[in-house]
């Protein structure tokens, strides 16, 4: 179905274009081919064990780098469709926002931003923009996969003021300028990160609920859950068990879809941005109403307090860090542990950071007992 984009959505045909020119690729448009570069990534494949909060042993059912970026790409296109906005950019952005995370999810990245503390630091976002500009390795004529700017644009979600000025050393006008003259990325970037955030926040409950660390007696501590699990009752009387949270989680996500909608329309209405291009230059557009936002805010302060602060998991995410610590010290003492071309690379450090970064988690672990000796992790 092709449906007419609003004035303001990013249009592929207006592109500001690839660092590499190439020449069209029809039938599909400049997003659509960043989508299906992104999906044939070696980067994109890893995401499946690659873990958030739980680790890949500790269950097969939690979600991984890989079914959270799934969810993230259906709700913003389901958002995108219903705001006229680019779908396909924001699919692109979507599968792609996660690609430089480490194994073992924050602690991962928190351990090896330790490490590269005197070399440079690690941040997520900048290694995305990393893997998709320079790490994948499969063109004859590019490193990286030579994606869009507006794709780039969105991957680069944060960066440091420092980063930013040697990005844009290297790039003059290039996605990390905003960092340092203000601005705002696309509606489709912005779109993105808000559906990155419903994701997390619902699947991280049901993950929770599901590893038996949050309960039905927790979760009633928060207004929103607690709220809505009355009127699934009311509708549903009996209904309990894993079924009640599925439908609490449906009717979570289906309010924060349409208030976000009924919010982002309102205020596209009111600043009536002339293109995409006006969009930058305005304060951000895609937002949660302030009663919802407040309440979003609730739950993430729940989960983090329950969830993502449990002993069990500040136990496991401890021993992700000493792995990624000890490997790094590893590769660092001895680089022809790594593969050639991280060997080759001439800044010893950001090549171990970036080899370390792009492992799966289970791979980290088997190259951690192969360089220690050690099993930090049972069976
Ligand atoms: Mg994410």
């Amino acid at each position: 179905m092709n449906v007419a984009l609003a004035r303001w959505a990013s249009d592929p045909a207006r592109s500001r274009g690839r660092r590499i020119a190439q020449p069209p690729a029809p039938p599909r448009n400049e997003h659509q081919r960043d989508r299906d570069r992104i999906v044939h990534s070696t980067a994109f494949r890893r995401l499946v064990y690659k873990t958030q909060v739980f680790v890949n042993h500790e269950g097969d059912l939690f979600r991984t780098r890989l079914t959270h970026s799934l969810e993230v790409a259906q709700l913003g296109r389901s958002m995108a469709r219903t705001l006229a906005l680019n779908e396909d950019l924001v699919e692109a952005v979507a599968l792609a926002h996660d690609l430089g995370h480490t194994p073992f999810g924050h602690a991962g990245q928190d351990a090896l931003h330790e490490c590269m503390r005197d070399f440079g630091g690690f941040e997520h976002n900048l290694q995305s923009l990393r893997v998709v500009d320079e790490l994948e390795a499969r063109y004859p004529a590019f490193d990286g996969l030579n994606l869009c700017f507006e794709t780039r644009e969105g991957i680069l979600k944060h960066c440091s003021r420092r980063n930013a000025e040697r990005l844009l050393r290297a790039e003059p006008g290039g996605p990390a300028a905003r960092f340092l003259c203000g601005g705002q990325p696309s509606l489709e970037a912005q779109l993105v990160n808000l559906a990155d955030e419903m994701a997390y926040n619902s699947h991280d409950i049901d993950d929770g609920v599901r590893s038996g660390l949050i309960t039905e007696q927790h979760l009633a501590e928060v207004a929103l859950y607690a709220r809505l699990r009355d009127a699934a009752r009311a509708d549903h009387p009996g209904l309990g068990g894993r079924r009640l949270v599925f439908e609490v989680l449906r009717r979570m996500l289906a309010l924060m879809v349409d208030d976000l909608v009924a919010t982002t329309a309102a205020a596209l209405a009111t600043s009536a941005p002339a293109d995409a291009d006006a969009v930058r230059a305005l304060p951000p557009q895609v937002a949660f109403s302030k009663g919802l936002r407040a309440e979003v805010d609730a739950l993430k302060r729940f989960l983090f307090g329950r969830l993502y602060r449990h002993p069990q998991v500040v136990q496991t995410t401890g021993l992700a860090r000493r792995v990624v610590a000890e490997l790094f010290e590893a590769y660092r003492a001895a680089p022809t542990e790594m593969p050639a071309d991280f060997v080759r690379a001439a800044d010893r450090e950001r090549a171990v950071a970036d080899y370390i970064a792009g492992m799966t988690d289970r791979f980290a672990l088997r190259e951690h007992q192969r360089l220690t000796g050690q099993r930090l992790f049972g069976e």
